[in-house]
């Protein structure tokens, strides 16, 4: 006998930070959502957890009312092949074990666990791995998001060009240093490494570059990873060593024209979203979320080019930023 299709108005594959907002936003007014995701929360996912006051803004909440660990630091140290450029505005860090883990629960939706394997379209909306059914479908599961890769790969393949990868590491450290640093191109790497420090003891460091421009270079990630470790030693950032750092790659913000079909929309690394400047994807996943749910019960517009495509204010350095990731000159 056929199995009965758990059916919902809105699924939502993947309850990272776009996701949980998309949630968040359907169950305030009042739609009937359902988040699957592969793993249960709190689960890790790497990131360095920087968030910009616009994050918080989205978010509509109030640090005081957070509760986990917050940091608010008032200077981002960023040095370009050691030219010391400080970006002057308050900026904050978080655990995305906890932070991730707020957001689902905060947004009310259900969740099942639940790795999706295959979505299927039909003439009433659509069908996940023979056991889901939902009118309106949102891919927010990261990088690998099924929903891009069974609705949307064919249409709109990946820019390769535009792909960043990534070695990390967050661990308890007692730091002396609460401030965040980031060293832009040193000894080579297209991209950057950072230290961000966490409230209560943590510490995230780790590198990031563009895996295409690496790859030309017969460079190594791995080998970036080794000499970030080697300076934050030396400076005296950070005094215990880190174990083994994890990898993960997800893609910087391209021209993506097709970012819904009919009833199924794509949002935050799903559809590679990260800034061009500074690789921050947190705050265009939370406002691509907020976008695909507001089409979807005010019937708007869904339009990406509203998000925010770079971190920094300053013309002059996002433009050079993005010139040095991407080549591109615009
Ligand atoms: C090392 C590193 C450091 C970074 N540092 C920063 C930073 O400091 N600040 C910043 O703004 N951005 C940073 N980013 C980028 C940021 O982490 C992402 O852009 C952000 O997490 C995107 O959110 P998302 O909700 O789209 O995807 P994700 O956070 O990846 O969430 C996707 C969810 O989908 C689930 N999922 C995946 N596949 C399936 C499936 N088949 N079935 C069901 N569920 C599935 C996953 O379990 C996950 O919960 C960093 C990225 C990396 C790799």
């Amino acid at each position: 006998m056929a199995e009965t299709l758990s059916e919902h108005e809105v699924i939502i594959v993947g309850g990272g930070p776009a996701g949980a907002t998309a949630a968040w936003e359907l169950v305030k007014n009042g739609v009937d959502c359902l988040i699957l995701d592969r793993e249960a929360f709190p689960r890790e996912k790497l990131c360095a957890g920087w968030i910009t006051p616009e994050v918080v803004r989205d978010l509509e909440f109030v640090p005081e009312d957070y509760p986990y660990r917050f940091l608010t630091f008032d200077v981002l140290n960023i040095s370009i092949k050691g030219l010391k450029l400080p970006f002057r505005a308050p900026q904050h860090s978080i655990r995305r074990f906890e932070f991730d883990r707020w957001l689902v629960e905060r947004s009310g939706a259900p969740v099942t666990i639940h790795n999706v394997r295959h979505v299927v379209a039909d003439e009433n909306g659509f069908i996940i791995d023979d056991k889901f059914r939902c009118r309106y479908l949102i891919g927010a599961g990261g990088t690998r998001c099924p929903v891009y890769r069974d609705l949307f790969r064919s249409l709109q393949p990946r820019a390769k060009e535009l792909q960043v990868v990534t070695q990390e590491l967050e661990y308890p450290c007692q730091y002396e240093d609460g401030n965040c640093y980031l060293w832009f191109f040193t000894d080579g790497l297209p991209g950057y490494g950072w230290y961000v420090p966490k409230a209560d003891g943590y510490v995230n460091v780790g590198v990031g570059g563009v895996a295409n421009k690496l790859r030309r270079k017969g460079d190594d990630i791995k080998r970036h990873w080794q000499a970030l470790i080697d300076r934050l030693i030396k400076t005296g950032l950070i005094n215990v060593p880190p174990g083994q750092p994890g990898g993960y790659s997800y893609f910087l913000r391209a021209k993506a024209d097709i970012t819904h079909q009919g009833n199924a929309y794509l949002i935050g690394d799903a559809t590679g979203l990260a800034t061009r400047d500074m690789c921050e994807g947190i705050g265009p996943a939370v406002q691509s979320g907020l976008m695909a749910a507001r089409a979807i019960h005010h019937k708007t517009t869904f339009d990406l080019a509203q998000v925010d495509a770079h971190t920094l204010g300053p013309k002059i350095v996002y433009r050079a930023l993005d010139y040095a990731f991407t080549g591109n000159r615009a």
